[in-house]
């Protein structure tokens, strides 16, 4: 006989199995159906585009001179600076970087506010790439209903054959991802040979395998998943968008009540849509945008495309699906006049995007062009020095009655040589100075060999007679130049003596 512990656990048990299957629901799979029109060719213009800079920038050069990498695009991890054509980072200058992305966000929002979901739709890798993945699936399986035959049908050779084909193309696809990934961060043609030669470093292989995994799965098999249930985007966009952004829209108040428009029907009682189910059978997203606004739209416009098709076999009025802001919609919807495109556009909340993006960009433009380096062979700016007084004491007096300070210098050569350096104090009368644990005698000038893309960190006591300084506070300088004659730079530094 049950005891009620037990009936308990069995009802919780039922009860948990019914919730489980009415929040649970299983993906169906979605074979976009192919589609001509003029947002489908963008598409495939942006594709193509996009994934030629993505496969091609690591193979571009750049003679950057002697010892200097040639790569146009490179992320040179070794030696942590960046290079992007004629532009070169190092890590001190990263607030470039910090400028330039924040650039690039406030770019993002003023596309969003404007265009709507337009990354999603046009230029997110994980759109790209899956119109790609579908575009092969297509070639080999053939149309939406092929594909779903295909699905359906029992496993046979014919069945194997092409799914096996399928697998290794998106393999391919995905490896060839990976790969162009680890490109921007070494030599691209040296590290294709290690990697086919199993001499690259485990962490590039590691790195192929993650990307060439992630490509093939998010591409091939979770596709619109990736977009509704993984990427934040969707939900941080919507606080960019209003009421004048526009989105792909339905004219529901045009389109309804739809239905087909037989001979025999009376069609003046219908709207436009004759319901033939086009723009849900395009859809990479499998949803019906004439249920509305959905977060899953991605605002790629291949509806508009196809019911734009059927719009025009059927000699019906275009643009029954369109891009269209809700002002307008509401105004159409109304019978009200609408705003002019050129409104939408130019209003507050775009102005305000573009004030802040331009003058952000102003000033990264300035930093751009005063501090970057032309790829000059010898260019300026290619020392880069820092000086430290030391901090354990303030000064000491030497037996002679000098004043002595210890200062940290670290230089650091960019130019990707070895480069010879004189190191000068001035504006301190009777001044001397000596490395310490190096050199014994004391000089005004110390002559360094810098090591290339290397920092040369030195401990330099720096001393002076104690009548030649004035009470307190000594500004004083230490020069660098390069023996080459290139450059010089000059260092302000402070030597403290007693103050009477
Ligand atoms: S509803 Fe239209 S715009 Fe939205 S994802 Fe589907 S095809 Fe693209
Ligand atoms: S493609 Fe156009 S006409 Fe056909 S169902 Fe969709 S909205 Fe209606």
């Amino acid at each position: 006989m049950a005891r009620i512990d037990d009936v308990d656990q069995i009802d919780v048990a039922a009860v948990n199995s019914r919730q489980h299957r009415s929040l649970y629901k299983a993906r169906e799979s979605i074979h976009p159906m192919r589609v001509a029109g003029v947002f489908r060719r963008l598409k495939w213009w942006i594709m193509g585009v996009l994934l030629g800079i993505y496969y091609i920038t690591p193979w571009l050069r750049w003679d950057r001179g002697e010892g200097m990498p040639d790569q146009a695009v490179l992320v040179d991890l070794e030696h942590r600076r960046f290079f992007f054509f004629f532009i070169e980072i190092w890590p001190q200058e990263f607030y470039y970087v910090a400028g330039l992305l924040i650039m690039a966000g406030i770019g993002l929002f003023l596309v969003t506010s404007v265009l709507g979901r337009a990354w999603c739709g046009y230029a997110c890798p994980q759109t790209v790439w899956v119109d790609l993945y579908v575009h092969v699936e297509r070639w080999l399986e053939g149309d939406r209903n092929a594909r779903f035959r295909l699905d359906k049908a029992p496993w046979n050779a014919a069945k194997i054959r092409k799914r096996v084909t399928k697998y290794l193309i998106w393999l391919l696809i995905a490896v060839a991802t990976g790969g162009a990934w680890v490109f921007y961060f070494a030599d691209a043609p040296t590290l294709l040979v290690q990697l086919v030669t199993l001499d690259a470093s485990m962490i590039a292989y590691v790195t192929v395998a993650v990307l060439t995994a992630t490509t093939f799965v998010f591409g091939g098999f979770m596709r619109e998943q990736v977009c509704t249930y993984m990427c934040p985007w969707p939900r941080i966009q919507a606080a960019m968008m209003d009421e004048n952004s526009l989105t792909v829209t339905y004219q529901d108040w045009r389109g309804e009540p739809r239905g087909r428009h037989r001979k025999s029907a009376d069609a003046s009682l219908l709207g436009d849509c004759i319901d033939c189910n086009q723009c849900v059978a395009v859809c990479p997203m499998g949803i019906d945008i004439r249920d509305g606004q959905q977060l899953e739209c991605i605002n790629c416009a291949l509806c508009i495309d196809a019911c734009n098709t059927v719009m025009a076999r059927t000699g019906g009025k275009l643009d029954l699906i369109s891009y269209t802001t809700l002002k307008s919609y509401e105004a159409n919807a109304d019978g009200r006049p609408t705003l002019p495109l050129k409104k939408t556009i130019f209003r507050t909340t775009t102005l305000v995007y573009v004030v802040r993006r331009s003058s952000l960009r102003f000033g990264v433009l300035l930093c751009v062009l005063s501090r970057f380096r032309l790829s000059a062979p010898l260019p300026l700016h290619r020392l880069h020095v820092e000086i430290r007084r030391g901090r354990t004491s303030q000064f000491v007096q030497l037996s002679d009655g000098r004043i002595r300070h210890v200062f940290t210098v670290k230089i650091l050569s960019v130019a990707g040589t070895e480069r010879r350096v004189l190191l000068q104090l001035g504006d301190l009368p009777g001044g001397l100075m000596n490395v310490v644990g190096q050199d014994e005698w004391p000089s005004r000038t110390k002559e360094f060999v810098l090591p290339a893309d290397k920092v040369l960190q030195l401990r330099i006591f720096v001393s002076a007679p104690v009548e030649e300084l004035s009470p307190g506070a000594n500004s004083f300088r230490f020069s660098v130049t390069d023996l080459s004659g290139i450059e010089q730079a000059h260092y302000g530094a402070i030597f403290k003596a007693p103050e009477e």
